[in-house]
């Protein structure tokens, strides 16, 4: 095993890679910027080097600078966390050049899932089901309109380097095709310096499921099971769950094995996730994200395992020693990402905490490194603490999480607990009943 790690990370992600680590007796490395000198994974921390200025292009995302911390603190392996540098594959191969261990997947597949025509190309010859639409990048108009109307409309026109939601336009008939193309490439060229664009059927309702995996690189993968985010503004995820209120053993066990096969086809090692849009029965592959989830702790409350854990234990090129068989989903788990923002204009309000207070008892985890006194600093993601409530089924998870919302106290910041409070008394969310649109409109009736 690791003597000592580094964490390229900041906030409650490198909080829970710290405790990992700390389990199996691993010293740990911070890397922080000048903002984040007083922040709680630097004071757990073993070590800790300051790796540059607040702007995370100068600090979390300077390569040379969490090297060279890396080699003046001599660890064994780097971990990436979420966000930040965690899918650059030329980061991964470096920190390999340097003679450390890259805690996640190899180069190849982080690149071969970075690009969205070979990740949609690779899922296709790996036997996993994407969204009907066009082969590749389309450069001519024509071509495209003739693509669209063998799909079918609405078709969505998605920018081949497009990311964080943008870089899409929806084309409802034939004669919105021409201006929508030209709109999107224009976009792209301006967002991403790249106009190529392709073409994929316009999903109307779907639900977000993703697939949580694990592979040791020698040919073993499995699955635990699937979450469901489909409460999601902007494309940016507020709530999810596992499992999905809208699938069933039988429909799990499918597509967990569908996506198991197909990883199991490229050796794949580490933690990752395969997403999908999920509509009338069917899945649709959208990406895949090679890395560790924001979201991956409803997974571990199920299944009763650590993920990160499994991720060190991998990297030292143990195999996973068990299989699908022993991997058993217990009850029902949700996460409510608190941000510092107001709750309904979603503004960020970084600043001074006055107050904390995390909820606790049977059931409840709470990943955050928030203290009372701790500054926000305005320069990060505005994510401070996530909440994760397990229960033995979907209604008492529900109650718990309704409860463990009363207790939680922040104060001095702004905070989305009044959102989460809301949403989990409205009916349609209590039934399960919600798909990737829902919050939007919820938001926009006030
Ligand atoms: P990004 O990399 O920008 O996040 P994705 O391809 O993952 O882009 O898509 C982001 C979101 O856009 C999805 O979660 C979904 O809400 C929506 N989306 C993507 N593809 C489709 C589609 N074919 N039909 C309907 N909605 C889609």
């Amino acid at each position: 095993m690791f003597e000592k790690v580094l964490i390229a990370n900041r906030g409650e992600i490198a909080l829970r890679i710290h405790r990992a680590c700390r389990e199996m007796g691993i010293r740990t490395v911070a890397v922080h910027s000048t903002a984040d000198e007083n922040a709680m994974h630097v004071r757990l921390a073993d070590e800790s080097v300051c790796i540059g200025p607040p702007a995370s292009a100068k600090s979390y995302l300077n390569i040379s600078a969490i090297l060279s911390a890396a080699t003046i603190t001599g660890v064994d392996a780097i971990h990436p966390g979420v966000g930040f540098l965690s899918e650059n594959a030329k980061f991964a191969e470096m920190v390999e050049e340097h003679g450390f261990t890259f805690i996640g997947p190899s180069p190849e597949h982080i690149r071969m899932m970075g690009d969205k025509i070979t990740a949609k190309q690779k899922a296709v010859e790996l036997g996993i089901p994407v969204v009907p639409g066009s082969d590749g990048a389309v450069d001519d108009d024509v071509e495209a309109m003739k693509i669209a109307g063998k799909i079918g409309y609405p078709v969505l026109i998605k920018a081949t380097a497009g990311g964080g939601g943008k870089g899409m336009q929806v084309a409802r008939n034939a004669d919105e095709m021409a201006q929508k193309l030209s709109l999107c490439r224009s976009e792209a060229k301006a967002a991403f310096g790249n106009d190529a664009v392709y073409i994929e059927k316009y999903l109307g309702q779907p639900r977000h499921i993703e697939v949580q995996v694990l592979g040791d690189g020698q040919g073993n993968v499995v699955h635990f099971g699937e979450r469901d985010c489909s409460l999601q503004r902007r494309h940016q995820k507020v709530l999810e769950e596992c499992p999905s209120p809208a699938l069933n053993a039988e429909v799990r066990q499918k597509i967990g094995t569908i996506v198991t096969d197909a990883l199991k086809k490229i050796n794949y090692r580490s933690a990752g996730t395969i997403e999908f849009l999920y509509e009338n029965g069917e899945f649709y592959f959208i990406e895949m994200n090679t890395r560790l989830q924001v979201e991956h702790p409803i997974s571990e409350m199920v299944c009763g395992v650590d993920l990160v854990r499994e991720q060190l234990r991998v990297a030292t090129g143990a195999p996973l020693g068990y299989g699908q068989s022993s991997i058993k989903f217990n009850g029902h788990a949700i996460e409510c990402r608190i941000n510092a923002e107001h709750p309904r204009t979603f503004l960020p309000s970084p600043g001074r905490v006055t107050e904390y207070h995390a909820p606790g008892g049977l059931g409840v985890r709470v990943d955050s490194a928030l203290y009372a006194g701790y500054s926000v600093p305005p320069y990060y993601d505005s994510l401070i603490a996530k909440l994760v409530v397990h229960g033995t089924s979907r209604n008492e998870c529900l109650m718990r999480l309704r409860r463990a919302l009363e207790e939680f106290v922040v104060g001095g910041v702004q905070t989305t607990i009044p959102l989460h409070q809301q949403l989990i008394a409205e009916p349609d969310f209590l039934n399960g009943d919600y798909d990737i649109h829902w919050l939007e409109k919820w938001m926009a009736k006030g």
